[in-house]
């Protein structure tokens, strides 16, 4: 089937589903394929589900002209999100770098928001599947669309600009995260910066942070560039507190001052600055964007802070790397409280460097004083130290049960899959 067919099928049936188990009644079924599943096996249950069509990649017994075959159900999905993103005459922004998407994607998306139709990424659907769905979702209202970009090799965040298309594109910034697939620093430089590669070729327009020189030599060539950073920046910013919210003084044109934020850490910083200069760009009213910024709370246990009887936790358990670990116990480590404690899960994917990455962040916890340091799993385990040790969020836990811990304030993180969220539970 072309695409312009299938298009005309997807605008009587705009809901897409790769899930069966989320089916809805006349959704359009993409039976996609994963490591363990085969989309195409669950074709004519998705019709008795109630799916207007189900586009499958492989013989599926049982006729019914509500199957449609193509050659490759992903790159179908990809291709029919490109044709509706090509329907918009609209900005596309897109987001990647190596830490902090998620929190700048919904920072600027409050912000546009509060004057604009705006589409924007549900959640962390940041892939190859999520960032079509997230195009599919963009209805005919729509003014901004702002989309996060995540990546873990060379050559993926080019791909998905051949269907999102973005005209204006943020890196965040570029840190030890996913080294074992990127190759290294140089890597991770060249592969978000194929963000710019493709802003460059198309003329479009970045926002980026000035206070990074990498950052500054990559977009070399670019020609619209809109700055912010905490100096020599067209929007800047100074932390004015960080105890524990995050308060904010905007120098710009036209003028904002002060945001009192709901996030806690000093790496939010620039995340704040981004919003804030996203806003000002697209002409919000200040006030509107001081508002914004001011209603965003936290969630997903990034970087959320809860007060249980006289403690305070910094849940910063949803993912990891040396470059937000580094940040979070520096952060840490100058809140003014007596008694701290640390509880950090190891670091995933960081291939070869994995163990002298953890042996830096194990010699940085030493240059500070630590009420308790709990380490729990990975290579924190494999190295020696005088902490407590565990293997599993589920020992720590057991441990925390038996503490008493009063007017403490403690830090919990690391790699998604050591689910230290779980030491609350
Ligand atoms: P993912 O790769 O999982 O999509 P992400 O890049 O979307 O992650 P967030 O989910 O926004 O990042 O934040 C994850 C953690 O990264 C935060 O909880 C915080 O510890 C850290 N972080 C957030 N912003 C920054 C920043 N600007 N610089 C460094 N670390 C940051
Ligand atoms: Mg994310």
């Amino acid at each position: 089937m072309r695409i312009e067919e299938l298009y005309q099928l997807f605008l009587q049936h705009p809901s897409v589903q790769t899930d069966t188990r989320k089916l809805k009644e006349a959704d359009l079924f993409f039976a996609l394929k994963g490591d363990n599943f085969n989309g195409n096996q669950f074709a004519l249950q998705a019709l008795e589900k109630g799916a207007a069509y189900s586009i499958v990649d492989q013989v599926v017994s049982g006729a019914d002209d509500r199957i449609i075959v193509v050659q490759d159900v992903l790159s179908t999905l990809q291709e029919l999100s490109k044709y509706h993103r090509q329907q918009f005459k609209i900005p596309f922004i897109a987001i990647t770098g190596s830490n902090g998407k998620t929190t700048t994607k919904e920072l600027i998306h409050v912000v546009l928001s509060s004057h604009f139709k705006t589409y924007t990424t549900e959640g962390n659907l940041n892939n190859h599947i999520g960032i079509p769905l997230t195009l599919l979702k963009v209805k005919a209202d729509a003014e901004i669309a702002v989309i996060e970009m995540g990546a873990n090799h060379q050559k993926e965040i080019a791909g998905y600009c051949k269907y999102a298309l973005p005209t204006h594109g943020l890196i965040n910034n570029v840190g030890k995260a996913h080294l074992e697939g990127f190759g290294g620093i140089e890597g991770v430089k060249k592969g978000k910066g194929e963000l710019y590669d493709y802003i460059r070729e198309t003329k479009g327009t970045i926002f980026i942070n000035n206070d990074f020189d990498y950052l500054l030599e990559m977009s070399e060539g670019i020609g619209h560039k809109v700055s912010y950073g905490t100096h020599d920046a067209l929007t800047t910013g100074e932390l004015i507190s960080s105890e524990p919210f995050l308060k904010v003084n905007i120098s710009s044109t036209p003028e904002i001052g002060l945001i009192n934020t709901h996030l806690v850490g000093d790496y939010n910083l620039p995340n704040v600055l981004a919003a804030v200069c996203v806003g000002l760009h697209f002409r919000v009213p200040p006030n509107k964007i001081k508002a914004a910024i001011e209603s965003y709370q936290p969630s997903n246990s990034r970087s959320q802070l809860i007060e249980s009887g006289t403690n305070k936790i910094i849940l910063d358990a949803y993912n990891a790397n040396p470059s937000s670990m580094k940040l979070a116990i520096e952060n840490f480590a100058k809140l003014p409280a007596e008694k701290k404690v640390l509880m950090l899960g190891a670091m995933a994917e960081l291939g070869e460097a994995s163990l002298a990455e953890h042996q830096y962040i194990i010699d940085l916890i030493q240059k500070f004083n630590w009420h308790k340091v709990v380490l729990v799993g990975g290579d924190f385990n494999k190295i020696s130290h005088s902490f407590e040790n565990f293997k599993s969020s589920a020992e720590a836990r057991d441990w925390f049960k038996n503490q008493q811990f009063t007017n403490t304030h403690l830090l919990i993180k690391g790699s998604r899959s050591m689910k230290m969220e779980e030491i609350l539970s």
